[in-house]
């Protein structure tokens, strides 16, 4: 009887290290690019914070590159990443920025039920900041609409 305690108790540690073990992986599961808040807030501007770190939304029509027509590459406004070419860029109508695909590797997509929606969130692979949505009315060829806050990205002109 004692030595079948000894081995449950033995047992119970073990599965108690595994678990703490999983918890420390899955939080050191980050991103190439990561910021406390203070320094989020301090390199953003208020609404460049609001939008990339807090899932925030820019107003319809209000951002800078609705109807930008320059060649070039769309980057991340937090980290730099290069996230999306000018040649994907169409307009939609919709008051965003608006793209049919993105940079392979570069953007990340994951479920957002927030609000009672079913959505796709995306955001940026190397810092993870929020970037805007995906939806399945976009043009040919990927049939994607990529709707993406101004306010989340910078740009580089062509060379
Ligand atoms: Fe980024």
């Amino acid at each position: 009887m004692k030595h079948l305690i000894i081995l449950l108790s033995t047992v119970l540690s073990l599965f108690t290290a595994c678990a703490q073990n999983t918890e420390k992986e899955e939080s050191s599961q980050q991103y190439k690019v990561e910021k406390s808040e203070e320094e989020w807030k301090d390199q953003l501007t208020d609404i460049e914070y609001d939008v990339l770190r807090n899932e925030g939304t820019e107003p319809a029509f209000s951002g800078k590159y609705v109807e930008w027509k320059k060649s070039g590459t769309f980057t991340c406004k937090a980290c730099g990443n290069a996230l999306f070419e000018s040649d994907t860029k169409f307009k939609s109508g919709t008051g965003w920025p608006s793209f049919y695909d993105y940079i392979e590797g570069n953007v990340l997509e994951k479920p957002d039920n927030s609000y009672g929606w079913n959505r796709t969130e995306v955001e940026c692979a190397k810092c993870g900041s929020h970037l805007g949505h995906v939806f399945e009315d976009g043009p040919k060829p990927t049939g994607l609409r990529y709707c993406i806050n101004s306010v989340s990205l910078g740009f580089k002109a062509k060379k």
